[in-house]
């Protein structure tokens, strides 16, 4: 049986680590050739790229900063010099900072607007240049946006509200191009940003309908579901992945 993303390119934004590793290993996995950006881990995002590769995929790793506007416009330009097209982007990469109201930097405050609303618009503007008819724009949003079940996080959540918003409008500006646009809102899942067994753990597995993190690969294989053809009627949706968390 043919893959669901054979001769598909996709984009992952920070896919050295965490969810954007898992995503981009599936969409590989389901036959996509696929770059991947990082800022500050090149031997992981390699070894994304080696594991890709050595199960026969294409892959590329880019290291282009999703605060910065030319490096992100630099890494649509190399995925598609590399692969030819691009009919996937998923904005995965994101930076969370806790902290409360009263003492959140203007330095802070700036950084999460750049990386996670600034960077996700760039690259989304770039990369439908090169989008054709069933391409997908994929949004790694967060339960954060409507819900934020303890202090510290106000501003973080603000960035997330506006991709959820943000994935609406542009539902509407590409539809009339038959790309589809949506936004999956993870609750906490295991990685670096939020360990199962870090400080906010416990506290935070009380109030999952399920009892647990989710995993990286749960994720991605809404990702995959996503990207797929058979999800072509499907946009302008935030969809949650977070084990009842907010149920
Ligand atoms: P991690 O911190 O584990 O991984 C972050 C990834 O993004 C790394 O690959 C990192 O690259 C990359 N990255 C970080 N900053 C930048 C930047 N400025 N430019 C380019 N790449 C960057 O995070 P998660 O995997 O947990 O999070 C991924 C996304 O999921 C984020 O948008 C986050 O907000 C969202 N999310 C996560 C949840 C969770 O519980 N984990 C819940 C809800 C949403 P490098 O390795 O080079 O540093």
């Amino acid at each position: 049986m043919a893959k669901t993303l054979a001769g598909k390119v996709a984009l992952v934004t920070g896919g050295s680590r965490g969810l954007g590793a898992a995503i981009a290993l599936r969409l590989a996995q389901d036959g996509a050739a696929v770059a991947l950006t990082y800022t500050s881990s090149p031997q992981k995002a390699d070894e994304v790229v080696r594991v890709i590769e050595a199960a026969g995929g294409s892959s590329l790793a880019i290291r282009a900063d999703s605060a910065d506007v030319e490096a992100i416009k630099h890494a649509v330009t190399e995925t598609v010099k590399t692969f030819s097209r691009l009919d996937i982007l998923v904005n995965n990469a994101g930076v969370a900072t806790l902290a409360p109201i009263e003492q959140f930097s203007m330095d802070e405050f700036d950084r999460l607007i750049a990386v996670n609303v600034k960077g996700v618009f760039v690259a989304t503007q770039e990369a439908i240049r090169h989008m054709g008819e069933g391409g997908r724009i994929i949004m790694i949003g967060s339960v954060n946006s409507d819900s934020t079940p303890f202090a510290g996080l106000s501003v973080y959540a603000l960035t997330k509200g506006a991709i959820a918003s943000f994935t609406r409008g542009l539902a509407r500006d590409l539809g009339p191009r038959g790309i589809t646009v949506n936004n999956i809102q993870p609750g906490p899942i295991d990685t670096d940003l939020n360990p199962a067994d870090g400080p906010f753990a416990d506290g935070l597995k009380k109030i999952i309908a399920l009892g647990r993190y989710g995993q990286s690969d749960e994720v991605a294989g809404m990702v995959s579901y996503l990207a797929s053809p058979e999800a072509a009627f499907i946009t302008g949706a935030s969809l949650k992945i977070d084990g009842g968390f907010t149920a």
